[in-house]
């Protein structure tokens, strides 16, 4: 019996709400996919989980991309926000709960209830501000950080804003800020990042704006309470997401279970949002007085074909598409375990398919298969019985050794949780392929076959030792479907069917568990 109650395991994992000004890329994908291992893993190890995603709605760059696209501001984030939200059946994520932020009735009063909650605290005041503001980022850039008078992301140059706004007093957090990331209770990985964003708070944090003129706003947006001259800054709105959907302004218990009792509150995150979610969020937070995030995991950024992805590059290549094209285990295989934890990975379909033709077709596939199919050609498809032989203690059993796969399968759970915790997917999947790899180096010393061989010579120990090696070798795969759960849900199911027998010992019959991917042209 645990003696910890629900509340004391509950995992709270959330991806950032993505603009809605266009369709989902694979970037999206990534850390969709990213958010989805970690919460099947947590839920695997007996956590109870809440992964959650959404949509960023309020923004500018959305009512800009419907005039463009001469839709209304209400039809186009809709249709953008559907598409991002039917993302979950092709990257097959087992999302919890999303929160779209100008229709989900949860979202404004809560965001209302924390910008009550900060000016109660004495953090906000109406100033006037001048500044160069990039509608792309959606933030003030300060002189010395543009590249010859652009923006560094979008290579255009800010509009100059100067009007009347309300301010946040983020200056008044930095040393709370700086002890909760040093002293570890707020984690940042990896640590190249917690460096980044200490060292942006040792160079002193300036108040920032929090409000727009409704005029440029073009009137979408929430209103400031009590205030209907500004709409609420989109990142301040779009932050709140991750208490509002919890209820922090309906007062449902949510808030309790997976935000302020939570054992882990942990966001996940790119690199070019990193400032946003670990110091402005955690420091509206302590304005607020709630509980701070325990762990942000950043992720780098995918390019495709060598190229940044980007609307004007036209390369942002739709997940679901790709899911359609290669399938989904292909897909995810490749986000997981070609994507390094750090440095910016560059996606070609020449790469997905090698990866998966190499590791799901030939590694995994041709293991699970070969070895049911021996089952069924030298058992009858009957899972030999172990307790029914008598001890074996020849050079020939010895040499049968498993050792070595019996390692790989007893430490491979240990080994995956200690890399998601640290928000390394890639390395997580290492030792779920080496089970894959010891398991086929294994069959391939001992050569079954040749056992079957000189069983049906008259050989009764090879026949002890066959059922030992095929006992071992089946035994691995149902390991390897476990482990494989989290990351390639899909598969590990169809490999766990494989490898279970029916009530009266009898595996069924194998099937091709991947199919080999044509080469791209
Ligand atoms: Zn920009």
């Amino acid at each position: 019996m645990s003696t910890q109650s629900a509340t004391e395991r509950s995992v709270y994992i959330t991806t950032t709400i993505p603009y809605v000004n266009a369709r989902p890329h694979l970037g999206h994908a990534l850390e969709f996919v990213q958010a989805d291992v970690l919460a099947r893993h947590c839920r695997r190890r007996g956590d109870h989980v809440r992964f959650q995603t959404g949509t960023d709605d309020n923004s500018l760059k959305n009512v800009i991309a419907a005039n463009a696209a001469g839709l209304g501001v209400r039809e186009f984030v809709d249709a953008n926000a559907a598409a991002f939200v039917a993302l979950a059946g092709p990257l097959s994520l087992s999302v919890d709960d999303v929160i779209c932020t100008s229709s989900d009735p949860r979202h404004r009063v809560g965001v209302e209830r924390l910008w009550h909650a900060c000016a109660a605290a004495g953090d906000l005041y109406r100033a006037h501000y001048q500044g160069r503001y990039c509608v792309g980022c959606e933030q003030f850039y300060a002189d010395a950080e543009l590249i010859g008078g652009q923006c560094p992301e979008h290579d255009a140059e800010p509009q100059l804003v100067s009007e009347e706004n309300w301010f946040f007093r983020l200056s008044r957090y930095a040393g709370q800020l700086h002890d909760e990331i040093t002293s570890g209770r707020l984690r940042i990985e990896p640590p190249g990042r917690r460096k980044e964003v200490l060292a942006f708070i040792e160079g002193g944090l300036a108040d920032f704006s929090i409000s727009r003129s409704t005029q440029r706003a073009h009137g979408w947006g929430i209103p400031v309470p009590g205030d209907p001259s500004q709409v609420i800054y989109v990142w301040w709105d779009a932050l709140g997401n991750y208490v509002t959907a919890l209820g922090y302004g309906t007062g449902a218990d949510d808030l309790t279970r997976w935000w302020t009792a939570a054992s882990r509150r942990v966001h996940l995150l790119g690199k070019g949002v990193l400032r946003f979610h670990a110091v402005y969020w955690p420091a509206m937070l302590l304005s607020a007085g709630l509980a701070l995030p325990t762990d942000i995991l950043v992720h780098d950024h995918l390019t495709v074909d060598g190229a940044k992805i980007s609307k004007s590059a036209g390369n942002g290549i739709d997940p679901a598409a790709l899911a359609a094209e290669y399938g989904t285990d292909a897909l995810r295989w490749w986000l997981l375990r070609d994507v390094p934890r750090t440095g910016d990975a560059d996606f070609t379909r020449e790469r997905l398919v090698a990866r998966a033709n190499d590791e799901l077709a030939n590694g995994i596939g041709n293991l699970v298969h070969r070895v049911v199919a021996m089952i069924h050609r030298y058992r009858d498809g009957r899972v030999p019985d172990l307790h029914s032989r008598a001890g074996e203690d020849s050079s020939r059993t010895r040499a049968a050794d498993s050792a070595g796969l019996d390692a790989s399968c007893r430490d491979a759970q240990g080994r995956v949780a200690s890399a998601l915790a640290d928000g390394d997917f890639r390395l997580a999947t290492g030792p779920v392929w080496q089970i894959a790899d010891e398991a086929n180096r294994y069959l391939s010393r001992i050569r079954p076959w040749d056992l079957a061989r000189a069983e049906s010579a008259g050989d009764r120990e090879a026949g002890h030792l066959l059922d030992r090696v095929l006992t071992t070798a089946l035994g691995a795969c149902e390991v390897l479907a476990g482990e494989l759960e989290p990351f390639l849900p899909d598969a590990a199911a169809r490999i766990g069917a494989q490898c279970a027998s029916n009530g009266d010992g009898y595996l069924v019959r194998p099937v091709p568990l991947f199919s080999r991917l044509p080469e791209p042209e």
